[in-house]
């Protein structure tokens, strides 16, 4: 995309009244962006840029809460089912809640290794 003259007189004008030109360019236009302010803006679609972080970034960031969300589910519920496996007689009910129980351990045990891997 060409940069018409309008373009390149708003950017001098911008970097005149002290925006800074910046090393990033517009993920629409191409342009380089500008900071005034401290925003980011794109002076040829004459909009402010929000910089999006890598999605994988986001997943890291997030991860470990959720994971701590998960575990404390689980011991919740692992707690319940105590109390249940406690008051029950029956040996099939017991066999139910024994393998829900041991099918929650191991989502404890897997979300708490991989919590450990991501302090890492
Ligand atoms: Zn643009």
């Amino acid at each position: 995309m060409s940069i018409k003259d309008e373009d390149v007189q708003r950017m001098s004008q911008a970097l005149k009244s002290g925006a800074k030109l910046t090393s990033e360019v517009c993920p629409v236009c191409s342009s380089p962006i500008f900071e005034i302010k401290g925003e980011l803006w794109c002076l040829k679609c004459n909009k402010k840029v929000v910089k999006i972080r890598e999605e994988s970034e986001i997943a890291d960031a997030v991860l470990p809460y959720t994971l701590n969300n998960l575990s404390a589910v689980v011991v919740e519920k692992l707690e319940q089912l105590s109390i249940t496996l406690s008051k029950l007689t029956d040996p099939s009910d017991i066999k139910n809640v024994a393998d829900t129980i041991s099918a929650l351990l191991e989502v404890l045990s897997q979300s708490e290794s991989l919590k450990e891997k991501l302090r890492k």
